[in-house]
């Protein structure tokens, strides 16, 4: 997504943490296990085991009585009873210190820092949630059961230490500011917590705010890493496209965002296009994808334009990209493959679940009178086949004459809300006398009557979701039928099923505010069984 900063210093980045952080799963610890057990039984708790630490990385439940006090000396009390659920032996320093509060979802919690002689452990850290009774609800955890070393009795001079670190930087070394900063703290190693400086060099030569860990006792650096979180540089490479259809919009030149350095392929954080007509679009002099409708590389353009579009309209409602369940996806970290020049003058577009891609054929008119036009061309055909896509990530196999019947409902409907009109392929039927869209979503049509056939049965669902937002805006409908999808439990869920889940979704979030109209427009207008 963003072009790689140049300015880093490879030497002074070592980021040794990441050993720690990143290590091979360990085995619950036994003791931890144990208490765990106690705590779970007593108070209901679920628990997250974190398998680089073997101690748990949340505990979950009711986990106190209303207890007195402000919620950060509750959390701090809490910590103390239960050190070793969270890995630390009784002999280990009991000491919390609160570092940070905040208030969220309705719980107030509460970060606390360990201690050890007085000194900080790095990254020790646990987080507490306290409710609206004073019970402690939620604890997350990075602590590490390990040892810490006694604090040294001969520190190396905190001054020999600097020098050590600007030594580390380089023979062009140029501060920003001659003031060094530093603390003393325990730094993580894979033996144990061992007595470190913390220093931040500021510098403008190498460019970044350069912390240091450097151990007391010898001068060796533990670690080294450049806080500095640079603006990237964003830069996308331009092209020529339809910003929705050729019939509604002209051609015009759009940023493509998201294509990956350097920047010459449709080759993105989101999308790959492949022609299969031709081999891949390159881009000309100054990032340029300039290709006019006729050409085979237009409809590539075309595709990764529509696709990032959508993408991105997913992301803000929360979808976290094809990773899990979609095959290409899961194997090109969250990418899309979208294929144009499907078959050969082929009249359809597709999503092919064993592959995990989008398919766009060139349609056979004017050739065949009855044919469709180009359905790479059009954005709510793209949005329409990325959202079977993403139906299938969350909620994979969907079947049965009512799931096939949603899934094209779902599809349709966003195809719609994203472009904000219940038309869907205006410009791919090419009939200019006639309506000549392929579905819409502004209609009467009612579930008992609804054909088998799952585009024109779902079209009663995406006619009812359509509904709901008008009533209750695009906002709130998207938020809500998204979130429907992601908790449909069943491979097969009927349209029933489907309204409940959008019930369900409107308790949880919005306590029941739109439950009349759901039931109201899905029930009695669209007959949808109660
Ligand atoms: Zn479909």
């Amino acid at each position: 997504m963003f072009e790689q900063d140049s300015n880093v210093n490879c030497f002074a980045n070592r980021n040794n943490i990441d050993a720690l952080v990143s290590a091979v799963a360990t085995a619950p610890v036994a003791t931890v296990l144990a208490e765990s057990k106690v705590l779970e039984q007593r108070s209901g708790a679920s628990l997250e085991w974190n398998p680089t630490t073997g101690t748990p990385s949340y505990i979950e439940g009711k986990l106190s009585k209303s207890m007195p006090g402000a919620p950060s000396k509750i959390s701090q009390v809490f910590l103390a009873e239960n050190l070793a659920v969270l890995g630390l032996s009784q002999e280990d320093d009991k000491e919390f210190s609160e570092i940070d509060s905040f208030d969220w979802g309705g719980l107030e919690f509460t970060r606390l820092q360990q201690t050890n002689q007085g000194l900080p452990l790095l990254g020790a850290e646990a987080v507490v949630g306290v409710d609206e009774k004073n019970r402690v609800r939620i604890v997350t955890s990075g602590l590490r059961p390990q040892s810490v070393a006694q604090r040294s009795d001969n520190p190396i001079p905190l001054e020999d230490a600097k020098q050590i670190a600007c030594n580390d930087l380089g023979k062009d070394l140029e501060l920003r500011t001659k003031d060094i900063p530093h603390k003393t703290v325990f730094y993580p190693t894979q033996q144990q917590y061992v007595e470190a400086y913390h220093l931040t060099i500021s510098a403008e030569i190498p460019m970044g705010d350069w912390e240091y860990f450097i151990d007391v006792q010898n001068g060796e650096i533990l670690d080294s890493y450049n806080s500095m979180k640079l603006h990237s540089f964003y830069f996308a490479p331009r092209a020529r496209v339809y910003p929705e259809n050729p019939e509604e919009t002209p051609l015009a030149t759009v940023m493509l965002r998201n294509v990956k350095s350097p920047y010459k392929q449709l080759d993105g954080e989101h999308c790959k296009v492949i022609n299969e007509d031709a081999p891949a679009a390159v881009a000309g002099p100054n990032y340029r994808f300039n290709f006019f409708p006729d050409n085979t590389h237009f409809d590539e353009c075309q595709v990764y334009y529509a696709v990032e579009k959508v993408y991105q309209y997913f992301l803000d409602l929360g979808f976290r990209g094809f990773k899990v369940n979609n095959p290409y996806g899961k194997a090109n970290n969250g990418q899309l493959a979208a294929n144009v020049h499907t078959g050969k003058n082929y009249d359809n577009a597709f999503y092919r679940p064993s592959t995990g891609q989008i398919y766009f054929g060139d349609g056979s008119y004017p050739s065949n009178a009855h044919g469709l036009q180009d359905l790479a061309k059009e954005v709510d055909v793209v949005a329409h086949e990325f959202t079977h896509a993403l139906i299938d990530e969350y909620r994979p196999g969907m079947f049965g004459s009512d799931g096939s019947a949603l899934h094209e409902g779902y599809a349709d409907y966003f195809a719609c809300s994203l472009t904000n009109d219940s038309d869907l392929g205006e410009y791919v039927v090419p009939s200019p006398e006639k309506p000549g869209v392929i579905r819409n979503c502004d209609n009467n049509l009612r579930y008992p009557e609804a054909p088998a056939e799952p585009h024109a049965r779902g079209r009663v669902w995406a006619g009812a979701c359509w509904d709901l937002r008008k009533e209750v805006g695009k906002e709130v409908a998207d938020f809500l039928i998204f979130g429907s999808i992601l908790v449909l439990g069943t491979t097969s869920p009927t349209f029933k099923y489907a309204k409940d889940m959008l019930l369900l979704i409107d308790k949880y979030w919005c306590g029941s505010e739109y439950k009349a109209t759901i039931k109201r427009i899905f029930e009695r207008e669209r007959e949808i069984p109660v």
